[in-house]
């Protein structure tokens, strides 16, 4: 019997358990990864512009757009279109192959 994909597949609410512990870190040490020039940096080397309509994080080697996060009144708003990856060190396994 083979299963078909749709078999495997679950809605979006399932991803929100496994989510939640990536968004309860502390962003500061994560790495991210440019989609433009592939540098990957930890958020905190990277060049933050906070004048702009919510904030703006680029990159500290091509100053390419990693992300932006808006913050409103009734939701909030991220874009990791300019991230091809980050990478978060949980705490207790940095150095630990991940
Ligand atoms: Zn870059």
């Amino acid at each position: 019997m083979t299963e078909e994909p749709q078999d495997r597949r679950l809605d979006g609410n399932a991803a929100a358990g496994p989510l939640a512990e990536l968004f309860t870190v502390d962003l500061a040490a994560a790495v991210a990864t440019c989609a433009s020039c592939g540098r990957a940096a930890p958020l905190g080397a990277h060049l933050l512009y906070a004048d702009a309509p919510g904030l703006v994080v680029r990159c500290p080697s091509c100053t390419g757009v990693v992300l932006r996060y808006a913050a409103g009144r009734t939701s909030l708003r991220l874009d990791l279109t300019g991230a091809r990856l980050i990478t978060v060190t949980l705490p207790g396994e940095a150095g630990a192959p991940g």
